[in-house]
């Protein structure tokens, strides 16, 4: 289905027809869901040879699907990668990505800043599978080196972090990610394609929740690994990637896919044997997702830039940070890696600390009180007591979580309407700390 002359389109060209022309045999405009397990071999030679990988071909939808391949070129080629896979879920994109690198006894470097499900898969799943995860202030490029050892099989970072909205420095984070032979992996969840390709800044893997912005109706979890293509997986630190497997009827992840060794790994190996396959029927809906999601970015920034601007001058709001907003100190970080928005995930103090800002969470009518982000519906949490309530109040404090503190994603509703429901809710939270006080 891939159509390789679309290579030289631009971005809200390849959002509609990356990876995809009209089927050949039906003639359908829009992409099929193959909704199959399985697909029929022609004779017992094509079924030997698939099996050994001597060509390419469908064999059971737990490692490949068609429609699924359509949202992975769409991805890979949205990205300037190589090639992409598209799994169940974003925690088994971030599991699959750094366990195709990383085995007992290795370590991770991460920045601190992290998504809560995240920092648990590292804190806690990862360590007692025997992989350490070294966590470091991904903005002091001297703590990430000094973590480096012979161990450490890569280095990953959030382009914007959770939920402090740390901007990652991903030009510096990969060139001593590059020095030292390792890759640098990045998480551009809260950004998309569309607001920023991490690979043009040097990242070599890009993961993405699509449960967020790319399927944007807030319907389906999904993830998905895209990679760059130009890592050297040869260069000493990487045995697993050139020595040859039985599986691959004896040759090596390079030398069976040597434009991407990694996803050719990522796919048959873990992919394979760990079964996290993303269903057909997602995969479609983040097809049509993709196809809307530059109009939605640029609608949920812009929405996101006056609710902040909103917020910034209330009387019952202490602070706001979002890059994007003027005099925030992250400004001109914004300005160079995210040039078309700094997104519409951020977060603000709420007067009155801890009690107003949980009353502010109760009041809302209009904005939704949910676990999620990227939705086209506003929502909001409190991230202290729900996300981040796993960390330790020093952890809480490093990852940027406090008390009077919300995490609002702005959605694509009348932002008159956003503002309204906001104010309302803001009035309510100092009732009720006038109320207490009496
Ligand atoms: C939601 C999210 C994840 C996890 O994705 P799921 O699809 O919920 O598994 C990982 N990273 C970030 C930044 C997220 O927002």
């Amino acid at each position: 289905m891939s159509n390789e002359s679309y290579d030289h389109l631009k971005f809200n060209t390849i959002a509609q027809h990356g990876g995809q022309s009209i089927d050949t045999h039906s003639k359908a405009r829009a992409v099929p869901i193959y909704q199959t397990t399985s697909y029929g071999f022609e004779n017992i030679d094509h079924a030997a040879s698939l099996f050994q990988m001597q060509e390419e071909g469908y064999i059971y939808s737990r490692n490949a699907n068609p429609t699924n391949r359509v949202l992975e070129k769409r991805m890979a080629e949205l990205e300037g990668g190589a090639d992409a896979f598209a799994v169940s879920s974003g925690q088994s994109a971030i599991t699959i990505a750094l366990l195709t690198l990383a085995k007992i006894g290795d370590e991770i470097i991460t920045t601190n800043a992290l998504y809560g499900g995240t920092y648990t898969l590292f804190a806690e799943t990862f360590k007692r599978f025997g992989v350490t995860v070294r966590f470091v202030d991904g903005r002091n490029l001297s703590e990430v080196t000094k973590a480096i050892n012979e161990k450490t099989k890569a280095i990953y970072t959030e382009t914007i972090g959770n939920p402090g909205l740390q901007i990652a420095d991903i030009k510096a984070v990969s060139k001593v990610a590059h020095d030292h032979g390792l890759p640098l992996i990045v998480d551009s969840t809260f950004t998309t394609p569309y607001l920023q390709q991490p690979i043009a800044f040097g990242a070599d893997i890009v993961v993405h929740s699509t449960t967020k912005f790319i399927g944007g109706h807030g319907t389906s979890i999904g993830g998905i690994i895209v990679d760059a293509g130009k890592f050297d997986w040869a260069n000493g630190r990487f045995p697993e990637f050139t020595i040859p497997v039985p599986a691959l009827n004896h040759r090596s992840y390079l030398e069976l896919n040597t434009e991407s060794a990694f996803i050719a790994k990522a796919r048959f190996d873990l992919g394979q044997n760990l079964g996290m396959s993303l269903s057909p029927f997602n995969g479609w809906l983040f097809i049509q997702g993709l196809e809307s999601l530059p109009l939605r970015m640029k609608q949920h920034v812009e929405n996101a830039k006056q609710i902040a601007g909103f917020l910034d001058e209330h009387e019952l709001v202490t602070w706001v940070n979002y890059p994007g907003l003027v005099g925030n100190e992250q400004y001109e970080l914004a300005n160079t890696y995210l040039p078309r928005g700094a997104g519409s995930i951020f977060t603000f103090g709420v007067k009155g600390g801890l009690e107003a800002a949980k009353t502010f969470i109760q009041s809302v009518k209009l904005l939704s009180h949910v676990a999620n982000v990227g939705d086209s519906k506003s929502l909001v949490i409190h991230p202290a007591s729900t996300t981040h309530s796993r960390l330790s109040s020093d952890e809480q404090r490093i990852t940027g979580v406090t008390p009077e503190q919300i995490r609002i994603s702005v959605g694509l509703e009348d932002v008159q309407d956003i503002k309204a429901d906001i104010h309302q809710a803001l009035v309510a939270s100092r009732e009720a700390k006038l109320t207490e006080q009496s």
